[in-house]
């Protein structure tokens, strides 16, 4: 039995806040206990980090914190199999898959905002003032401040340190509120911090949930400087009230309902491969993934079929076992979610060509498990095809021309992603610039440089973070003029 306790000042805490169990998905058993943070915890936790800015990590050169960033992308990395065990255990999501993209990609962040802020300057103008002399401008950049990072539980290390690394790497300090589901990466972070010297206040932990607990203290607080915030369009709404008191800034990066476009001369083993991750990957529950797709006609009923069977290919059960390709999704209360879709679908008369229930595979008796289901059949305004489910399903429709797949896929409240699947180039840099997105990929899914903007239109977030994006929110540019 785990004890995620809060991490405030370089010290490990319990909280005055509500205590509540954390369930392993795979089995729904209890595997520890949450330690919430109370008003009390999170008052301490941003002035620790107010604090800190003041004292010897305010002081710290580029080259210095560039340092101690590499330090701890390599004690992240020197304690793999540990983050990888406490990821698993949080999320039930195989191991095998959070060896490959939560685990190093976590880590990586840390060099990958190393790198990135050795490279970020700022602009620089002469000009000539009235009585003939000259002035120079130049702006510094200078930190933000105390910054709230708060997050979802589907890909849990690595989109905190996706937030925290770029924070650290500009100066800031965090206070981070991991998802109430997904307590114990950010705790265990809070180790490696202290094993590799990050002062004590630079980054702090507090648990609990959303309203009227940790995340409402801490988005209140009138000592944060700035917001970072992950996860539903509806909470980055509530965060972006509470940011309005005090003119903080906010960085949202919201929920989706990405559209993929698949047209007939797209290469069909390529696209079946990119399309089955984006539909199938993490139980569906990653931002990015696809949960409508429009196919065009010639191809359709090909896809159809072909993703059927791609749905009724994985395989579950224990998370640690390498045969595992699906785990169970992160709560019961999600699940109840899904399959509520699940049922809507079947009461709209969809045509159901995989899953549609609870997967009846020994180890699946007890834990939040789901088939991954694949629908077709429903209208464009049905809310199968209108809201975020966050589950492994998709519902495919058939389209004719290439400017109804885009007006289609423009069809929706979300701007988060889009994948495009054509062997005819022009038509795929033209459509990529037409959907109404962040992202558009073009016969890949998730392919991801961490230099390039990340973030979302419409209803899907405001802001960019990546490369010298994130450098944009997590400093502010004070110019100073010299007269020269
Ligand atoms: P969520 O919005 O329910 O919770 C996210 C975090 O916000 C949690 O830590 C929660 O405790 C906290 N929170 C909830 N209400 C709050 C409030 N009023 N004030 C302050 N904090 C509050 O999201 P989730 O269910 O954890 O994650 C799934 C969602 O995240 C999906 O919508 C998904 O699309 C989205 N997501 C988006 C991206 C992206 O990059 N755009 C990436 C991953 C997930």
């Amino acid at each position: 039995m785990g004890e995620f306790l809060n991490f405030i000042d370089g010290r490990f805490v319990k909280g005055c806040g509500e205590r509540f169990a954390n369930h392993f998905p795979a089995t729904g058993e209890v595997i520890g206990t949450i330690y919430g943070a109370g008003q009390s915890e999170v008052d301490a936790a941003v002035g620790a980090a107010r604090a800190a800015l003041k004292g010897r990590w305010g002081r710290l050169s580029v080259p210095e914190r560039v340092d101690l960033l590499r330090k701890l992308a390599d004690a992240v990395n020197a304690r793999f199999d540990e983050f990888l065990a406490a990821e698993v255990r949080d999320t039930g999501k195989p191991a095998s898959l959070a060896r490959h993209i939560d685990i190093p990609r976590g880590a990586a962040n840390f060099n990958v905002f190393a790198d990135q802020i050795q490279t970020t300057g700022a602009d620089a103008f002469e000009m000539s003032t009235p009585d003939g002399a000259g002035a120079l401008n130049y702006a510094v950049r200078v930190p933000r401040g105390v910054i709230a990072v708060i997050c979802p539980w589907n890909l849990p290390l690595l989109l905190m340190t996706w937030k925290v690394a770029p924070a650290l790497a500009c100066g800031n300090t965090v206070v981070v509120k991991p998802s109430e589901e997904t307590p114990a990466t950010a705790t265990l972070l809070g180790e490696v911090m202290n094993q590799v010297g990050i002062p004590p206040g630079v980054y702090n932990v507090v648990h609990g949930g959303g309203i009227a607990a940790a995340g409402e203290f801490l988005t209140r607080h009138p000592d944060v400087d700035g917001i970072t915030f992950t996860g539903e369009t509806t909470t980055g709404e509530a965060i972006m009230a509470a940011a309005a008191r005090g003119v903080r800034p906010v960085s949202l990066e919201l929920g989706g309902k990405n559209a993929g476009i698949i047209f007939a001369d797209a290469d069909f083993d390529k696209t079946m491969e990119g399309i089955g991750r984006s539909c199938f990957a993490n139980t569906g529950q990653v931002c990015l993934g696809t949960e409508r797709l429009y196919v065009q006609r010639a191809i359709f009923e090909r896809i159809t079929d072909a993703l059927a069977v791609k749905a009724r290919s994985y395989r579950f059960g224990d998370p640690f076992d390498t045969a595992t390709t699906m785990g169970p999704v992160i709560s019961a209360e999600h699940r109840a979610k899904v399959l509520k879709y699940y049922e809507k679908a079947r009461a709209a008369g969809a045509g159901v060509l995989a899953g549609g229930g609870v997967p009846e595979s020994a180890g699946c008796e007890r834990g939040y498990w789901v088939e991954p289901t694949v629908w077709t059949g429903l209208a464009q305004d049905n809310a199968i095809i209108a809201e975020e489910i966050f589950g492994p399903c998709v519902h495919l429709s058939p389209f004719d021309t290439e400017e109804e797949a885009i007006a289609l896929a423009n069809d929706s409240r979300y701007g988060l992603a889009t994948s495009i699947w054509t062997e005819n180039l022009s038509r795929a840099h033209r459509v990529a610039r037409q959907i109404e997105v962040g992202i558009a990929w073009v016969n890949c899914w998730f392919l991801r440089d961490l230099r390039t903007a990340f973030g979302g239109s419409k209803r899907s977030g405001i802001g960019r973070e990546g490369g010298i994006h994130s450098m944009e929110f997590y400093t502010q540019l004070r110019n100073v003029c010299v007269k020269l």
